[in-house]
């Protein structure tokens, strides 16, 4: 047995120092609750980080994994499974149609994404290649995918960067309008900024960008790693626009905790790529694809029911607590069950008072408290954390 204490020496000593870590050590979880090694319970807020839709120990998703363990876990993309086919299937039935790609994290769905747009461009000109991405935007920690994130505080001292991205305010069309030519290959923007502090872009801006890409044949790349499977209340969140991408990305919830990462891409765009441009060793592999399908099969019309009326009963009671404080709590933003509260503050202590009151909640971008809770969230669930943030946010308003 490792007490905490060896347990955080260890890391300290061993681990890469990375992240940032909240000192408690982690142990179960059930539901949309988690349990740390001294027994303490916490109410799950984060999962994950949007990971855990269907919270811990979901026993579809549980037995799912089990029995593909125990058939196999791996096997080369040399070879079809069933599993894989399935995922497969029913990805592109939510599409419409096209095709799907696996990797294994958020990060390489857009690393593929990104290279099957350079690729088709190319098809069109070779002077096809500049990307626009969003201010403010996250799309992984790969060297092209921090690229495209519009955030110098990630970039900074891994150049040279790969050229050809550029960036323009999320939700403005006129500034995206200036930018876009024959030379641009993509647009890519998250439907929904997470890590950059949960924006949610006005109601017009995807059809303005849709008609914009296809005015120049532009490659629109959607990055729903964090706000689509169903987070939003739809499966996929452009649906609210009503519109559809060239190219949308998914990994986060889309194996309920399981590594996996996707993209999806129209018949059109997904003409670029042959036989040897792309590929991955585990992408794809059964026991991945076993937890997306039990994950895929669990979103059905009620489940995603329920997260919009979920979000909505949370939604009203953050905006209750911003009237009590409304000099602390600047806006209350976002959809379905990603949502954002940002404060006047740093956050990271709200986020430490929290844990201590026994519920994990997250803080992105400095001051905006971010909401991703598993998608089975109950209004009884969605109270206790309101308790717990109506007895914390008054000690630092
Ligand atoms: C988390 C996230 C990524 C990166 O995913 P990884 O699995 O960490 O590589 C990319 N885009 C968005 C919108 C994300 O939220």
């Amino acid at each position: 047995m490792k007490t905490d204490e060896q347990i955080f020496e260890i890391d300290a000593r061993d681990y890469l120092p990375v992240f940032a870590r909240y000192k408690i050590v982690l142990d179960h979880g059930e539901g949309v609750y988690v349990y740390d090694t001294q027994g303490k319970k916490y109410i799950d807020f984060l999962g994950g980080i949007a990971v855990n839709v269907l919270g811990h120990g979901y026993p579809a998703l549980v037995d799912a994994v089990a029995s593909q363990a125990k058939k196999m876990i791996h096997c080369s993309n040399l070879y079809y499974t069933k599993a894989q086919a399935d995922a497969a299937e029913k990805l592109a039935a939510r599409f419409g149609g096209g095709k799907v790609f696996f990797g294994n994290s958020g990060a390489e769905a857009n690393e593929g994404a990104i290279k099957l747009a350079r690729k088709y461009a190319h098809s069109i000109s070779k002077d096809k290649s500049e990307i626009i991405c969003a201010w403010h935007s996250f799309h992984g920690r790969t060297l092209a995918t921090l690229t495209a994130t519009g955030q110098p505080k990630y970039q900074e001292g891994f150049g040279p960067l790969p050229g050809g991205f550029s960036y323009v305010d999320f939700g403005d069309y006129d500034a995206l309008e200036k930018m876009v030519n024959e030379k641009t290959c993509a647009v890519m923007l998250e439907t929904i900024q997470g890590e950059g502090g949960v924006h949610v872009p006005p109601k017009d801006y995807f059809q303005k960008v849709r008609t914009l890409c296809d005015k120049y044949d532009v490659v629109l790349i959607l990055d729903e790693i964090q706000s689509g499977m169903g987070r939003t209340g739809k499966f996929f969140a452009y649906e609210h626009f009503g519109i559809k991408p060239d190219i949308v990305t998914l990994a986060k919830g889309l194996a309920g905790g399981v590594p996996i990462g996707a993209f999806v891409a129209t018949d059109k765009a997904a003409t670029a790529f042959h036989a040897g441009d792309h590929g991955s060793t585990f992408g794809g592999n059964p026991l991945a694809c076993a937890a997306a399908n039990a994950v895929l099969d669990a979103m059905t019309p009620e489940f995603l029911a329920n997260v919009e009326s979920a979000g909505a009963y949370f939604r009203e009671k953050l905006e209750a607590l911003q009237k009590k404080l409304p000099w602390f709590v600047k806006e209350v933003r976002g959809k379905g069950l990603i949502l954002g509260m940002e404060i006047t503050k740093e956050g990271r202590d709200v986020v430490n008072a929290c844990l201590e009151e026994g519920a994990i909640i997250n803080c992105t971008a400095g001051n905006v408290l971010r909401f991703v809770p598993p998608l089975i969230i109950t209004k009884a669930e969605i109270d206790e954390v309101i308790d717990v943030l109506e007895r914390v946010l008054p000690r630092f308003a």
